[in-house]
């Protein structure tokens, strides 16, 4: 399936199809934080990943990493509430242990995942089960680092990080929230989906589509 290596081509892509489908989400991401939260969720992304698009055509990056940096920086900076600085600090952190690398195979695909992951982690402190964007990223980060271990390409990795994603949004439903705002609803939020763990496997599954993934 595809190339052994992914390139600073598809991490702005994975950027633009990112910005493309939180815009077509916008609504349905302010509905859900409307429910357990205060309705923000798709309008704070949507302004961020905005504001990523407009540095990608003012300063084009050169490596996947200086990508990732460049996309932290505008939604630490344009988004506020709990995600801007949760989904900054991932990006961030995937930019770091990419450094100046060019080429990325699904060995480094993975580690980056897990570094984004882990930033958020350490950020906000979330567990999984917590109700929180977390629970999305962890099983796409161990979908993917099964992948890599059991020889995928990037794209296939990529395809079950989302899938992963996607089934660990879903598995948030009926969850107590244990971190930010949701947390205050106690069991109110029993039933409802997590914004942020929705918002985290559209982005994720962008990326398998950025690379190549028909799904
Ligand atoms: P706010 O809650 O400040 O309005 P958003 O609505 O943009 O911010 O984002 C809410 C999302 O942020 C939640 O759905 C959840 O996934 C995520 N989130 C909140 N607190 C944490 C945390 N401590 N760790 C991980 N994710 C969190
Ligand atoms: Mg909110």
């Amino acid at each position: 399936m595809g190339n052994p290596t992914l390139d600073v081509t598809w991490a702005v892509e994975w950027l633009r199809k990112s910005a493309a489908v939180v815009a077509e989400n916008r609504m349905a991401l302010i509905e859900l934080d409307r429910v357990i939260g205060d309705g923000d969720h798709g309008e704070n992304l949507d302004r961020g990943f905005t504001a990523i698009l407009e540095k990608l055509d003012a300063e084009p990056p050169t490596t996947p990493g200086a990508a990732f940096k460049l996309a932290a920086m505008a939604l630490m900076s344009k988004v506020g509430g709990a995600a801007g600085p949760l989904y900054g600090t991932a990006f961030l952190r995937a930019a770091t242990t990419l450094g100046d690398a060019s080429e990325l195979d699904a060995p480094a695909l993975a580690a980056a995942l897990g570094a984004a992951r882990d930033g958020v982690v350490a950020r906000g402190k979330a567990e999984v089960g917590e109700k929180t964007m977390i629970d999305a990223w962890t099983p796409a980060v161990d979908a993917a680092a099964a992948a890599a271990a059991s020889g995928m390409g990037p794209a296939e990795l990529l395809d079950a990080a989302a899938t992963a994603a996607e089934a660990g949004a879903v598995s948030t439903d009926p969850l107590i929230a244990r971190k930010g705002r949701a947390s205050y609803l106690g069991e109110r939020a029993i039933g409802h989906r997590d914004p942020g763990a929705a918002s985290s496997a559209l982005i994720l599954r962008a990326a398998a589509q950025a690379a190549g993934v028909n799904a």
